[in-house]
């Protein structure tokens, strides 16, 4: 399916959810029918410290860790990606915010832009899931398709499915004592804007344990709605 945002208002989207819940995957495949913009504060830091910014020199040995990079670095980094015109139609933003200072902040940045959050989709998943799926995924370094030791491998070994790239990637954090981190991060720190969230009316839980298709089928229906309202 292919729908494009008929609304000349920008829509934004938070996809909340732990480590290797899908909201990477589930950003692409709804930038692909909506043409929205996939905003992910962990690519723009990763961008950040691969060009040795002074960001990304702060940010690095945090995100080894599996720690959270603080506030003002990580709203510097968003601030400089909401200054450029692709974002017009809208955005999907994955993996932030992440903390409750972020979402305060993440208000006031929308509201001088004349915009709102229009929906927040939480990926409800089991814990121990999430060890094995972060720490056996990777991806094409070309096109970014992701995926997996067990559970999706390309059908001809390192070459990629979709752009037929050769050279495939992993995350340096994603290892299964830095997977717990940033899960007791998630939890500590982000999971309380589930409530947040849910007590303006903006909050919709999805079963991010189900078969791939099938969570995206469900993203869409709710994209779906606020793109045509
Ligand atoms: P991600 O790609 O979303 O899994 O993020 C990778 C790492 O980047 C996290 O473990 C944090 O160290 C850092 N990071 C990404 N987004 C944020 C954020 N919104 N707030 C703080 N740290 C972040």
């Amino acid at each position: 399916m292919t729908e494009t945002a008929v609304d000349t208002r920008p829509v934004n989207l938070i996809l909340l959810g732990p480590p290797g819940a899908g909201k990477g995957t589930q950003a692409r495949m709804l930038e692909e029918s909506f043409g929205l913009v996939q905003l992910s504060t962990g690519d723009l830091l990763r961008g950040a410290v691969a060009a040795g910014t002074e960001a990304g020199l702060a940010a690095k040995a945090v995100m080894e860790k599996g720690e959270l990079v603080s506030d003002e670095i990580v709203l510097a980094v968003l601030k400089e990606r909401l200054a450029q015109p692709d974002v017009a139609a809208g955005t999907i933003l994955d993996g932030f915010p992440r903390t409750a200072g972020q979402a305060a902040a993440l208000d006031a940045l929308l509201a001088e832009r004349g915009e709102q959050i229009d929906a927040v989709i939480s990926l409800k998943v089991q814990d121990e899931a999430m060890v094995e799926r972060v720490s056996g995924r990777f991806t094409c370094a070309g096109c970014g398709e992701g995926y997996h030791d067990s559970f999706k491998q390309p059908a001809r070994p390192g070459v990629c499915d979709k752009c037929g790239g050769t050279e495939m990637k992993r995350r340096a954090d994603d290892n299964a004592e830095t997977v717990r981190t940033r899960l007791q991060a998630y939890h500590a720190d982000t999971a309380p804007l589930i409530d947040y969230y849910a007590a303006r009316g903006t909050l919709t839980e999805v079963d991010a344990m189900a078969e791939i298709g099938r969570v995206r089928a469900e993203m869409e229906a709710i994209v779906g709605k606020l793109t045509a309202a």
